[in-house]
């Protein structure tokens, strides 16, 4: 089965229909371009032929390229991979170029068959890399298309042309937010934008292209760097304004990235060096660099955690076998942060929601959460009143328990105090079916332990979301000692629903993300302490490309939360709590009513809008700087290994049950390094070996907590990898 389909209607037009078979959006494999090639031949020698439209016959354009294939290529390439990729993407230019030219005189520019492109929806990668090598584009108006080129998210940059095409039609500057930042557009936005020239209704989409191609003139089919005398908008980088740009965008970059994404230095390397070169020489810089990208062990390790694990889990990598289990009513019990955001995501995604608190006030205040958070969208004009209506409409708020009647799901989000969460959990079990499933989403107690106050403890499972519900992307899915597949099921099915990422772990203290987090801001406390300079740490960490430093992080999840867990984790582990230099820094804080951005005091210094201006200068008095500080690379290596070890120590004794969920959950739950593709994938690029290294010489300086864990060791003296022996999924033997 092919995926393009060819036919020349009645008026002369060849149609290129992409309809890729069995799949809901076309992705384009090395097959599907070789036949593209093969029409755009025919196409163009078929003197019946008037022009062409690209277009695709499902309701989107294209959703990019098959991932797969690039690793596929460079596995099957042997010794030389680098080749291989290179060829491959050159091979691409060569059939985009054949497309754009299409069939022109190069003397005299004249006799090129009009080539559009009619987009019926959303378009990303290599599908606008096809676009953009068209001569004119037109999308349709449908709600919630899309166009863009995303690549940079995965660490990669538009390699299919869209680099240079993009950044010639537009200028560097212009072209930053679609290349750099990876920004999907709305039609109206892709047209002001110059992605598009033209927004049309989806049913005159294909009459409208033709219209074109049938009378567009011989100057309308020769792009503007085909023509002599091009110059670049905004500037070659040796013009005056073209200089201050790239100086510009170099500096934007970096500030950015702090250089560890190579996928954006490469970019802007092939649109500077592009500029000051004919069009087809700067495709093939924009190849050379493509292919540098794709070699690098990081742009492999974000594809991989980023673009093909994180789908794999999302859809249903780790569900045990069982009936489809989606929610149709949900339970949420406690309408405070989490239980309101909760409620929201989840009417969001068209489910059912009774919302129930303490007291009615509470129960609305819950509600009324998701009624601001629609407003927000609605002001940026991603909701109309209508979806507003509807959303609200699915949320019933109210204190009364028999409303849970008929919910197949409950996730209760109450205090957290064992004795409300008993006291929840019996009076919820005495209104729903039989065969429903309840979840708690507490952050610090044992999923087991709870289970005991369910009299069907193999359907009570943990759901625990990050804070704010609405923007954090991971869900951890805990299971208890006796919790059964088809919680699992359910809780996965649900994650589904609401189009979350989930992972699934044993139920252990602070389960996987938190466990990992802890230690890191510890770590950074523990450097304040000792009397390591505040901004090292905070710089050092985001120059490792974390979001946030650890005393800033601190800072937002508040310091009187870090005191609880602290104290009830030294009452849990008596003696051997070994973490009292933190907590010497973090009560002297909480002492002073620094409890972080919400007392609009912490580490941080913060004006009367809770605005952070800087690290608070108290910090020197009570922690004086010492006179010898460490170099960088020591505060980076205890801030990784900090997190990165305890990630060890979780999928060794079988908490984390997959490597690969760790990875994912590292970024999306607390930004762990994204370059790196998460802590096994660190781990894998830099090897274990040094790893190992790394962790002997930071214990004989500070302590055990750095012991190489056995693992780790073993994966070292055998030379292996962390994803060469459980890449698919194994768990710790
Ligand atoms: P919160 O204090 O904002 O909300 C708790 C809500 O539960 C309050 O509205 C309270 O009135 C209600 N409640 C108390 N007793 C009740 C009862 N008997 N019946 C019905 N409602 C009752 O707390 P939160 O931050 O939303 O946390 C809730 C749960 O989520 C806790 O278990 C917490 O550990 C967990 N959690 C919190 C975060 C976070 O970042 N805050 C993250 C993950 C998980």
């Amino acid at each position: 089965m092919s995926d393009f389909k060819y036919h020349v209607d009645e008026d002369g037009v060849a149609i290129l229909t992409w309809d890729v078979p069995g799949k809901s959006m076309n992705v384009m494999t090395r097959e599907a371009f070789a036949e593209v090639s093969e029409m755009i031949d025919r196409a163009l020698a078929d003197d019946k032929v008037k022009g062409i439209i690209v277009t695709s016959g499902k309701d989107s354009f294209a959703g990019g390229m098959d991932l797969n294939v690039l690793a596929r290529i460079r596995e099957e390439a042997g010794d030389n991979p680098a080749q291989a990729l290179f060829d491959f993407t050159m091979s691409g230019h060569h059939i985009l170029r054949k497309l754009e030219r299409a069939g022109m005189d190069p003397k005299t520019l004249k006799g090129a068959k009009p080539v559009a492109c009619a987009i019926p929806g959303t378009c990303a990668g290599i599908g606008t890399e096809i676009a953009l090598a068209c001569h004119r584009r037109f999308m349709a108006d449908r709600p919630k298309a899309k166009i863009g080129l995303p690549e940079i998210l995965v660490g990669l940059f538009p390699g299919g042309g869209g680099t240079t095409r993009y950044s010639r039609m537009v200028g560097a500057m212009a072209a930053a937010p679609v290349l750099l930042e990876g920004k999907m557009l709305e039609p109206a936005k892709a047209k002001s934008a110059g992605l598009i020239d033209e927004v049309v209704s989806p049913d005159e989409l294909m009459a409208r292209a033709k219209e074109w191609v049938l009378s567009a003139k011989d100057d309308d089919c020769v792009k503007p760097w085909d023509k002599k005398g091009w110059k670049m908008p905004g500037g070659a980088p040796y013009h005056p304004a073209g200089f201050m740009t790239f100086v510009g965008a170099n500096a934007m970059v970096h500030a950015k990235t702090q250089g560890v994404y190579p996928a954006a230095k490469a970019l802007l390397s092939a649109v500077y060096e592009g500029a000051l070169v004919p069009f087809d020489v700067a495709l093939r810089i924009e190849a050379r660099w493509f292919t540098k990208v794709l070699m690098d062990p990081s742009s492999s390790a974000m594809i991989r955690s980023l673009f093909l694990n994180k789908e794999k889990l999302e859809k249903g990598a780790n569900r045990p076998e069982a009936p489809d289990q989606r929610v149709r009513k949900l339970g949420v019990l406690g309408a405070g942060m989490m239980g309101a955001g909760i409620a929201h995501v989840s009417a969001l995604a068209g489910i059912d929601v009774v919302l129930i608190d303490a007291s009615q006030e509470a129960a609305d205040r819950g509600k009324a959460h998701s009624e601001a958070l629609l407003d927000k969208g609605m002001k940026r004009g991603k909701v109309t009143a209508e979806k507003k209506a509807e959303v609200l409409s699915r949320i019933t708020a109210t204190t009364d328990y028999g409303a849970l009647e008929g919910c197949d799901l409950v996730i209760e989000a109450v205090f957290e105090d064992p004795a409300v969460k008993v006291e929840v959990t019996k009076k919820a079990e005495a209104v729903i079916p039989q065969d429903a499933i309840f979840a708690t989403n507490t952050s610090t107690l044992p999923i087991s332990d709870l289970a005991k106050a369910s009299a069907r403890p193999d359907q009570f499972i943990g759901i625990h979301f990050f804070s704010p519900v609405d923007k954090m992307m991971l869900v951890e899915i805990i299971k208890g000692r006796q919790t059964g597949d088809r919680a699992v099921a359910k809780a996965l099915d649900y994650v589904r629903q609401i189009r979350k990422t989930p992972i699934v772990v044993n139920d252990a203290r602070f389960f996987y993300a938190n466990r990992c987090i802890i230690p890191y801001i510890n770590e950074g406390i523990r450097m304040v302490k000792e009397g390591v300079k505040p901004a090292l740490v905070e710089n050092a960490a985001r120059l490792l490309g974390f979001p946030v430093g650890p005393l800033q992080l601190v800072d937002e999840t508040s310091i009187d939360l870090g005191v609880k867990i602290a104290k009830a984790t030294r009452a849990a582990m008596g003696d051997a709590y070994p973490d009292d230099a933190v907590d010497e820094v973090l009560f002297a804080m909480a002492e002073r009513g620094r409890l972080g951005r919400k007392a609009k005091a912490g580490f941080y210094a913060y004006d009367e809008k809770g605005t952070r201006l800087g690290l608070w200068e108290g910090l020197g008095e009570l922690w004086p700087v010492a006179a010898n500080q460490p170099d960088l690379k020591e505060v980076q290596n205890r801030l990784m290994m900090a997190q990165v070890l305890e990630a060890v120590r979780a999928f060794e004794e079988g908490v984390l049950m997959d490597i690969r969920e760790g990875d994912v959950a590292a970024i999306l739950g607390w930004g762990f390094a994204p370059w790196s593709g998460g802590p096994f994938s660190w781990l894998d690029i830099i090897g274990a070996r040094r790893a190992v290294e790394i962790c002997e010489d930071l214990k004989s300086r500070h302590g055990p907590r750095f012991e190489a864990p056995a693992l780790l060791r073993d994966i070292a003296t055998k030379g292996d990898s962390f994803y060469g022996r459980y890449g698919s999924g194994e768990a710790a033997a």
